[in-house]
């Protein structure tokens, strides 16, 4: 039975069984099992499967002749041994080429240019065609590069723009590299071309592109697939089977703004009928049409898709064989992934194709599951595994080969000599080798020598500017020490080094994670706070049970003479508290965190039913709140130490912190859970009492946090709960004569109030820890990316509706990119679902009540009449919910009061992003600054310049990690010190130092025996 004390808040709108989070269970097994148990799996497939000294054997031959009679493209491969993505001049390559091409102003083309350039050292590059060109580049740059910061004179100018040019082509040639043409007829005639030195290649196009944000993108990526596949379809011969025809490559992410799990239902009605299309027109041209691998997440949902269509494709085209999917070995399920395709197959009296490839997102991955504290990494953590993991899938594939025809991507030459060796025992032919347009072509040239095989070339087409995060991808696979390409290029990796058994190496560890698990990220110091995965089916299944369960107790509001009543205990109990030895209280918090940690999902429903969160957003709180009791108990432990400080022979000097009384911690209903428990447990564990005050929309949730506190051992007298209204229950906690320190997140103007409270009163003065708002500004350069800009631009403004004090209230673009930035943060911004927050398909929940419903509704109402709208209205008042709203403005100062909801104004900018900078430190606030820009040595002038609290260069502005991104502002945005951080704890505390005469009992020992 759902109780709630919430007035605004309905049943309906809180549908216990909403339809997009009835239960799916996943196909696959859980993706963080254990690696070793993985690899053993994997091992155990592959005993006995191979003779590796025959897979060397065959292998050397292709490695030396490769060798010996470099490809063409050979010496970007040599630049890049020589220098690795680890080295300063790899990572400045990187950069350029990530950023350059898109830059369109010169002012920021050479300052992007100076700043990478000005770091890396390419004198003495070897003399190929490409690195002469960046040396040349890098060479120019040394002389007349000006420094970021320095106007440059016009002779110098001059030069700083042939230096671009230079560079500018060098990027270029290293994006031709890896793409074949720039448009599908250009690609195809190339391919023709190819074809007549090698007639059996065959292609997969792939039109570059991926990650729509908006609708308007994915109706564009649709119709570039849709020409591609008509131009491929005119030369190919539909009597052919697939795998004799050209085909084409398709990122289902580049058809839907939003292909994420917890957009199924959408992503299976708007998605499923976009591709289908697709497999229509190569179905009667009998093409191959394979579904790329992207991220794990959406492997469960990209199956969903794939069956929909295979099973269209048996009622339809029953006899074409070209449907494939893409697979990726370095991930720990990929082997049952094959068991389920080849299911799909029999199931549905298809043929179908299926991609192996190792996987391009290894280090996106490892770093999402770090973030999200997730149990296990997704993936293999040693490239050797992942070799391993490919062969265990190949000899998988070609188990099946009865229903899907193997398509061995690699350039690996071990790889490709091993899977060849399994292709013969079994004796199956139904398979055909593929590499990357400018990659492997050596390996490829002696390989195709050697073995009757067909190959197919996956091509790019596109124009530099879609390039981008392909040709990253491609840097990154060249760059890396780890990757057969690098080391093949590196003569000084000898060839047992290079064509090692990964089986042996695999046999030979005890499979454990080659680094630490997300639990593990701070090491010794404190365990990190898990998460959970609601794109797995058995971590939805654990928030869904609670849900079923949760209910929002009733919390009785403190009557009068209750305040009075209990700031006496507290002050009562604050002795004894106070002399607990440190330890005692840190472990308290330690198991209050642990009951934290296992009591995660009920809390994370009660966030839900309470405070209208969304289920990542609650999973993301319950998180920063166990983080704050370990990260406090430890600071606590280590700052509350007794400190020796040094003075003159004969004495003993000590310096001690201890508690200073009992506090008033008053918190806000935006983070109920996060906030309250950081307060009370800084003050708790420092040897304070607390009367905490909860908002009074969200008293449920600290009263759960209160008894989790109270279970762990903290004494109830020293911890009390007073919930009521600000103006009585608060305003009495604040004015009792008693309390001997204020801890306060919430408005500015509350803020003030306390403050002028606290200095009306008699007595001591008393210390205030206020966090309060911000009106938050990102500045753009026209170096960003923008669709990393909309991506951190719609989760900083728009996630927990706006109601964050840390939220993106400000969006200032450079006036040459703004058209497309705005367009996409629009586009995006309405690709967002707004509703019900228990639906797990909700970005947009409902705003906390009707007072905070009625005060955005105002500022919308003037924004309407002083600012352009760029997006439709959508505010409902029955379920308080908001739509997004983007405003554009033509002034800073226009934007100098916070709006707490999804409400985002933007400017353009131009000239000097200081001056932009210095407009936004004006405006007094100061709590988070985002900086979008590929020039480092400008994000850190802007970030030196800023009065920011937090400064994010390149990602969003929220979501701060408790001992990562110490959290609070200045100015108007607080006094700080921050929460989360290493100063926080010392605000709770009085100091005492102890000086001891030692010679008064008699003589200086000390210095007699010194
Ligand atoms: C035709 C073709 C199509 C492709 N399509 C896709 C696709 O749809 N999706 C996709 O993701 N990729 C795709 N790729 C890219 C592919 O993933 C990489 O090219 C491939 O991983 C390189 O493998 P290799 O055997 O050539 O090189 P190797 O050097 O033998 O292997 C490199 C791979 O090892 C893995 N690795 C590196 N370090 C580690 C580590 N510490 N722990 C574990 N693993 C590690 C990485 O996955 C890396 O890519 C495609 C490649 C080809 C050739």
């Amino acid at each position: 039975m759902h109780e709630f004390t919430n007035p605004s808040m309905t049943k309906a709108m809180l549908n216990p069984t909403p339809q997009s989070v009835q239960p799916r269970t996943d196909r696959l097994p859980d993706p963080y099992r254990a690696e070793a148990r993985v690899l053993a799996e994997r091992l155990a497939a592959l005993d006995g499967a191979l003779d590796w000294a025959a897979v060397q054997a065959r292998a050397e031959p292709w490695v030396r002749a490769v060798r010996e009679n470099p490809p063409p493209f050979w010496a970007m491969e040599r630049l890049l041994t020589e220098y690795p993505i680890s080295s300063h001049e790899g990572l400045a390559l990187m950069r350029l080429a990530e950023a350059l091409l898109r830059v369109p102003d010169t002012e920021t083309a050479i300052a992007l240019t100076a700043d990478q350039l000005g770091r890396a050292d390419f004198e003495g590059a070897s003399d190929a065609v490409i690195a002469r060109l960046s040396s040349a580049a890098i060479a120019l740059s040394k002389r007349w590069l000006p420094a970021e910061g320095d106007t440059p004179g016009l002779v110098a100018r001059l030069g700083a723009r042939s230096v671009v040019a230079a560079t500018l082509r060098a990027v270029q040639l290293l994006g031709r590299q890896f793409v074949l043409g720039e448009d599908i007829e250009d690609a195809l005639s190339r391919a023709e071309a190819g074809r007549r030195v090698h007639p059996t290649l065959r292609h997969s196009f792939d039109m570059l592109g991926e990650g729509a944000r908006t609708e308007a993108d994915a109706a564009h990526y649709l119709q570039s697939y849709r020409q591609a596949l008509e131009a491929i379809a005119r030369r190919a011969d539909p009597m052919r089977h697939p795998s004799l025809n050209d085909g084409l490559s398709i990122k289902l992410s580049a058809l839907h703004p939003r292909y994420e799990p917890a957009q199924h239902e959408r992503v299976m009605r708007e998605l499923v009928p976009r591709v289908w299309t697709l497999c229509e027109r190569a179905a009667q041209a009998s093409l191959n049409l394979t579904i790329d691998a992207e991220e794990v997440e959406r492997l469960e949902l990209s199956l969903d898709v794939f069956e929909a269509l295979a099973s269209r494709v048996a009622r339809e085209y029953p006899l074409w064989e070209g449907l494939g999917l893409a697979l990726q070995a370095y991930q720990t399920r990929a082997v049952e992934l094959i068991d389920e395709v080849a299911a799909i197959a029999r199931r549905h009296g298809v043929r179908l194709m299926c991609r192996l490839v190792k996987g391009a997102y290894w280090d996106s991955e490892i770093k999402r599951a770090q973030e999200l504290g997730l149990p296990s990494y997704p993936v293999f953590t040693r490239k050797h595994r992942t070799d391993v993991g490919y062969l265990a899938c190949a000899r998988a594939l070609l188990e099946a080969d009865d229903v899907v025809f193997a398509q061995f991507a690699t350039h690996n030459a071990g790889t490709i000599a091993a899977m060849l060796q399994m292709a013969r025992q079994r004796g199956s032919t139904r398979f055909e080798l593929q590499r990357l347009h400018g990659m492997g072509e050596g390996v490829y040239r002696e390989v195709l020598r050697d073995v009757d095989a067909g190959c197919r070339v996956y091509a790019p087409v596109g124009a530099h500017r879609d390039l981008l995060a392909y040709l990253v991808r491609r840097l990154l696979e060249n760059g890396a020490n780890s990757s057969f390409v690098h080391q093949l290029a590196d003569e000084s990796v000898g060839m047992d080094a290079l064509l090692e058994s990964p089986i042996g190496r695999c046999a030979s560890e005890d499979g454990e994670p080659a680094f630490a698990l997300p639990a593990r990220l701070f090491g010794a110091v404190r365990p990190n706070s898990e998460g959970l995965d609601p794109t797995v089916a058995a971590h939805r299944e654990r928030l869904f049970d609670a849900w079923r369960q949760v209910s929002v107790p009733r919390v009785p509001e403190a009557q009068s003479g209750d305040v009075a009543l209990a700031a006496q205990h507290a002050a009562t109990a604050f002795d004894a508290w106070n002399h607990r030895p440190v330890a005692e209280r840190a472990a308290i918090l330690r198991r209050a965190a642990d009951d934290m940690q296992a009591q995660l999902p009920p809390l994370c429903a009660l966030l839900v039913a309470e405070a209208r969160k969304t289920w990542p957003d609650a999973i993301a709180e319950v998180r920063e709140a166990i983080d704050f009791l370990r990260y406090y108990a430890t600071e606590a432990e280590r700052l509350l130490a007794p400190v020796e400080l040094p003075g003159p022979t004969g004495e003993r000097n000590t310096l001690r912190l201890h508690g200073r009384g009992a506090w008033v911690c008053i918190s806000p209903w935006n983070f109920p859970l996060a906030i309250f428990t950081g307060q009370v447990a800084a003050a708790l564990v420092t040897g304070n009492t607390v009367l905490a005050k909860p908002a009074e929309q969200t008293p449920a949730i600290a009263q759960e946090a209160v008894r989790l506190l109270h279970a762990a051992g903290v004494p109830a007298e020293v911890l009390q709960l007073l919930h009521g209204p600000g103006e009585t229950v608060g305003a009495a906690l604040v004015a009792e004569p008693a309390v001997a320190g204020v801890a306060f997140t919430g408005s500015t103007p509350v803020a003030k109030a306390i403050q002028r409270a606290l200095a009306a009163k008699d007595g001591p003065i008393v210390p205030l820890i206020a966090e309060t708002g911000g009106v938050n500004a990102m500045l753009v350069d026209s170096s960003a990316l923008p669709e990393q800009v909309a991506d951190a631009v719609v989760q900083s403004a728009f996630r927990s509706a706006g109601q964050r004090c840390s939220a993106l209230r400000l969006l200032c673009v450079h006036e040459s990119i703004a058209d497309g930035v705005i367009d996409m943060v629009r586009g995006a911004a309405q690709a967002l679902v707004v509703g019900d927050p228990a639906d797990l398909a909700t970005d947009v929940g409902p705003l906390i009540d009707a007072e905070a419903f009625d005060g955005v509704a105002r500022h919308l109402a003037r924004l309407r009449t002083t600012a352009r709208a760029l997006l439709p209205e959508g505010e409902d008042a029955t379920t308080h919910t908001v739509a997004p709203q983007l405003f554009e403005i033509r002034h800073v100062a226009e934007a100098s009061q916070e709006i707490f909801g999804p409400v985002l104004q933007v400017l353009r900018w131009r000239g000097d992003p200081k001056d932009v900078i210095a407009q936004v430190n004006a405006l007094g606030y100061g709590l988070t600054l985002g900086l979008q820009t590929r020039i480092d040595s400008r994000a850190l002038a802007l970030a030196a310049q800023a009065r920011a609290g937090n400064v994010y260069v390149n990602r969003n502005t929220i979501g701060a990690v408790v001992g990562v991104q110490p959290f609070g502002g200045e100015g108007l945005s607080g006094t700080g010190p921050k929460a989360g951080g290493p100063h926080y704890l010392p605000r709770f505390c009085a100091e005492q130092t102890l000086t001891i005469n030692t010679t008064a009992a008699g003589g200086n020992v000390a210095l007699f025996s010194a």
